[in-house]
């Protein structure tokens, strides 16, 4: 069953092409690992997909809506497409708790109680319940950014979007994202993740796009292309990102 469709997308932003005549096709479960050098085009298309950018030309459907469907139906796709991004984007003002269930209330018009207790639920799952109280300012990036998806999760989204979710963090609080991120992916989650994390493409991903210039060049078995990467720009880059 396909989750997102790209038919022959393109997005301009004024005279620059930023994607070009992109077809693409995410099924349910997939763990799409997204790749590319800068500036080709990865945050744009994650963007695409949950609506924060409206295409220029071709189709774009999720979750059997087109963007393309008018003002109402693309407001349920953005509850259909959870998203993180880099700067974990929290409400300050809000502590972890109360950031987690306010989607719930707002798009889900769940009830305090309710939202509130499916956003412990969600913060047990990230392993943060102990810190439902605390603001982000008295989180560690690592744990932010784990309350982000948290939030995230609390729409039930039907596919989950990851903007370089660890390039803002330590190296050492990167890994208890990743493990958050493989164990959603073990539940059988959809997901596309950007990231430059290539142990994690090869150990949770089942499918790596590799982008340039706007364009789909590579995509295939994360395994395969990994150890054996055919393509020489594919071959250079993961060079340097090793
Ligand atoms: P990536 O995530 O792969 O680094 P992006 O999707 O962010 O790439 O950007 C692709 C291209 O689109 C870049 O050239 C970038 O400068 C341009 N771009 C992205 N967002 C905007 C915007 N809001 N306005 C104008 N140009 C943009
Ligand atoms: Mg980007």
């Amino acid at each position: 069953m396909s989750i997102v469709q790209f038919k022959n997308v393109t997005k301009e932003f004024g005279s620059i092409k930023v994607l070009t005549n992109v077809d693409l096709e995410i099924h349910k479960g997939e763990v799409v690992v997204l790749i590319g050098p800068s500036g080709s085009g990865k945050s744009t298309l994650l963007r695409c997909i949950n609506s924060l950018e409206r295409i220029n030309g071709g189709d774009l459907i999720v979750d059997g809506i087109s963007v393309h469907d008018g003002k109402n139906k693309v407001r349920l796709i953005r509850q259909e497409a959870g998203m993180v991004f880099q700067q974990f984007n929290l409400f300050p003002q809000l502590t972890a708790l109360q950031n987690v269930a306010c989607g719930p209330r707002w798009v889900r018009r769940l009830q305090r109680r309710e939202a509130e207790e499916l956003a412990r639920d969600l913060l047990k799952k990230v392993g943060l319940l102990e810190r439902a109280d605390h603001y982000p300012a008295e989180l560690s990036g690592g744990q932010q950014q784990r309350v982000a998806i948290a939030r995230a999760l609390a729409v039930r989204p039907k596919i989950m979007l990851f903007d370089e979710p660890t390039s803002a963090l330590d190296p050492e609080l990167r890994h208890e994202v990743l493990r958050v991120m493989q164990s959603l992916a073990e539940e059988g989650m959809t997901m596309v993740v950007v990231t430059h994390e290539i142990g994690f493409a090869r150990k949770v991903g089942t499918r790596l796009i590799f982008m340039e210039g706007g364009k789909i060049s590579v995509d295939g078995d994360p395994k395969v292309l990994l150890d054996n990467p055919e393509n020489p720009r594919l071959k250079d880059f993961l060079q340097h990102v090793h």
